[in-house]
């Protein structure tokens, strides 16, 4: 596995670790937009599912080092390992890659709290027993994403959270339920979008070297850049357009850089406006391993 690909915006940095790839269906992933137009950059297996990546960038300023979103992680049973096609998550593997361990992570901020987003905060031990991935580190949740994700009634929600339990109760000490912008350290905040789940967050990098942002399930991969190819599971689309367009919008006036949560070849890229269209300008791609590799898209 290469070194984790960086992003460099002066007294902030920012390596793009991921948990490895995954599988889950195109249809879910690309909601109203038919098959014949995913299909040609997502080419989907024979169970229709396409290869999805697990990007959760590190954003390091000093002593401090925040964790954006924790993959799948080791948590799945073996039949849950089959349907989505994942192992055991590399996050931790990456770390190692900068000479850093689970225990220097500062903060964790979860973007909300499905299964491929909040997984990775816990570890199997062989025991069985689950224990926090991240011992040291704060985890940043909206606390309406907490609330929707307890005691939600609905039957889609419930479904949608059902492994919340498991992933909080070893964290439940150093939870921080918060609710709209916060400054998670100095030049990085989280702000709520909505959209993909009611209390959606995004992770925003501004210093006077560059700006950055975690668009996480609001722009998940290369594709969804266009303002109508939105997933499935999208609790309010229009939502997300809106959103996405604002993001877009301002990544591409100051030349910013944006990652994807689920793309399988880019990790993240500058976004250029061109007829009328958010397109990707010069990116970090994925590596064979889904780590790394700079290059171009
Ligand atoms: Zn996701």
């Amino acid at each position: 596995m290469d070194a984790p690909a960086k992003i460099d915006l002066g007294p902030v940095t920012i390596a793009l670790l991921t948990d490895g790839f995954w599988r889950n269906d195109g249809g879910c992933m690309f909601g109203v937009v038919p098959r014949e137009l995913w299909r040609r950059e997502h080419p989907p297996d024979e169970h229709n599912r396409i290869r999805l990546n697990l990007v959760c960038p590190l954003i390091i300023r000093g002593n401090e080092a925040v964790l954006v979103d924790t993959g799948i992680g080791n948590r799945l049973s073996d039949v849950e390992r089959k349907i989505f096609d994942h192992g055991d998550g590399w996050l931790c593997d990456g770390l190692e890659r900068l000479g850093m361990e689970p225990g220097d992570v500062t903060c964790v901020v979860l973007s909300h709290l499905h299964f491929d987003h909040a997984g990775g905060i816990v570890r199997r031990r062989p025991s069985g027993r689950f224990e926090a991935a991240f011992a040291r580190a704060r985890v940043v949740v909206q606390a309406g994403e907490l609330e929707v994700a307890r005691s939600s009634r609905n039957e889609r929600l419930r479904a949608a959270y059902r492994h919340v339990p498991e992933c909080l109760e070893p964290v439940a000490q150093r939870l921080e339920p918060v609710s709209g912008t916060v400054e998670l350290i100095p030049g990085v905040r989280a702000a709520v979008t909505g959209g993909h789940t009611y209390d959606h967050q995004v992770v925003r990098v501004e210093t006077g070297q560059g700006s950055f942002v975690h668009l996480a399930d609001i722009v998940p991969t290369r594709s969804h850049l266009r303002g109508p190819w939105n997933q499935a599971y999208d609790l309010d689309a229009l939502r997300t357009m809106e959103e996405k367009e604002r993001y877009l919008s301002r990544a591409s006036t100051e030349n910013g850089w944006v990652s994807f949560a689920h793309d399988d070849r880019l990790l993240a890229a500058r976004v250029r406006r061109e007829h009328g269209r958010y397109q990707a300008a010069e990116g970090l791609l994925t590596g064979e391993d889904g780590a790394t590799e700079p290059g171009r898209a």
